[in-house]
């Protein structure tokens, strides 16, 4: 079968090869990729950063935003059937830990991950333990289909602590799942919503996904707009989704006093706090990593199926597998959105 893998221990190196079709095992089901999206994650392994290289033994199939057909159900698989369309979370649990076990399956103490410690979705057909194969409506195409995994951060992003409903939020960030998240906190009825990118393409994006507001904060101050935004005193919800010291601290000074603070993106770097500032704002912040299971992404179906949220304009470039590659080095390029590789 043709599939996309990392190919060795080193930067890019990522190329078609021809693997063995899969089957499935005990616990697992084979599926008949539709379509899969490449995403920040398949991008750090692409880049070989340090974090990914002890975590990725090339060659590896990549791939772990994924939608397509049961084909065969491996022994002890139940609730699922030849022929069930169905989505892949990313977040292979134990089922067993502590974690598990109390409902934050998202939070397992052994995670795994297909694309990154299995073989992934960038391919004809994979092969995935049957609990993280999620059946999907018909009535969502396989491109939107493809991306209910990253969607389900944005749902996440919504719904923690005191959701967004009735709030003013600042999302901070238009990468695909920030854009997604503009969409989501509209859907879920945020009050006003200021979007921040640097990218005018992505900012015109945000607005028509529901932003009321955007700034870029490269020409603009991102904690004055907040402020704007929330009548002089900040913003409900502060979400960080930019990835960079500034953009935390910006985050951090948009909060008004008793806000939530969800942090979806980090500084690579440790990043130095004014902690003494924090704590006299009674400020709440949560750490978001992948989505609820299954609350958040079972909403996120439900967003999506009922048009409440429309993330078909993001699915850009869209490619046949075979070029593959072309979607990685359209992100690198900054051409791209969610880029999807479509398998049939
Ligand atoms: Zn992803
Ligand atoms: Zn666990």
């Amino acid at each position: 079968m043709r599939a996309l893998a990392k190919l060795a221990k080193a930067e890019a190196s990522v190329g078609m090869i021809d693997a063995p079709k899969p089957s499935a095992g005990p616990g697992e089901v084979l599926i008949r990729v539709a379509a899969a999206g490449i995403c920040g994650t398949d991008m750090a392994i692409y880049n070989w950063t340090p974090r990914m290289r002890p975590r990725v033994a090339p060659p590896r199939i990549l791939g772990h935003e994924a939608t397509g057909r049961i084909e065969e159900l491996g022994a002890g698989v139940s609730g699922l059937a030849v022929g069930d369309r169905v989505s892949l979370e990313s977040h292979i649990f134990c089922g067993q830990c502590r974690y598990c076990r109390r409902g934050d399956a998202h939070l397992c103490a052994s995670l795994a991950y297909p694309g990154i410690s299995i073989d992934g979705g960038f391919a004809d057909w994979v092969t995935v333990p049957a609990q993280i194969a999620r059946p999907v409506p018909d009535r969502l195409d396989d491109r939107t289909a493809a991306m209910i995994e990253p969607f389900g951060i944005a749902v996440h992003a919504c719904m923690a602590q005191r959701g967004v409903a009735g709030k003013t939020v600042l999302i901070n960030g238009c990468g695909p799942i920030g854009l997604m998240t503009v969409a989501a906190a509209r859907a879920l009825g945020a009050r006003r919503i200021l979007a921040a990118d640097p990218n005018p393409l992505r900012l015109k994006l945000a607005g028509q996904m529901g932003a009321d507001a955007t700034v870029d904060p490269a020409n603009a101050d991102v904690v004055a707009a907040a402020k704007a935004l929330g009548d002089g005193f900040g913003v409900d919800v502060a979400i960080e989704y930019s990835g960079v010291a500034a953009g935390l601290d910006a985050v951090l000074a948009s909060a008004d006093r008793m806000a939530d603070i969800r942090l979806v993106a980090g500084p690579n770097a440790p990043h130095a706090l004014d902690v003494n500032a924090l704590l006299r704002t009674g400020v709440s912040i949560y750490g978001i990593h992948g989505r609820r299971l299954w609350q958040d992404w079972d909403l996120a179906v439900e967003l999506l199926a009922d048009k409440r949220v429309d993330i078909a304009m993001l699915a850009d470039p869209i490619l046949p597998l075979d070029r593959a590659v072309e979607g990685f080095e359209a992100i690198v390029a900054g051409r791209a959105l969610k880029p999807i590789l479509l398998t049939a």
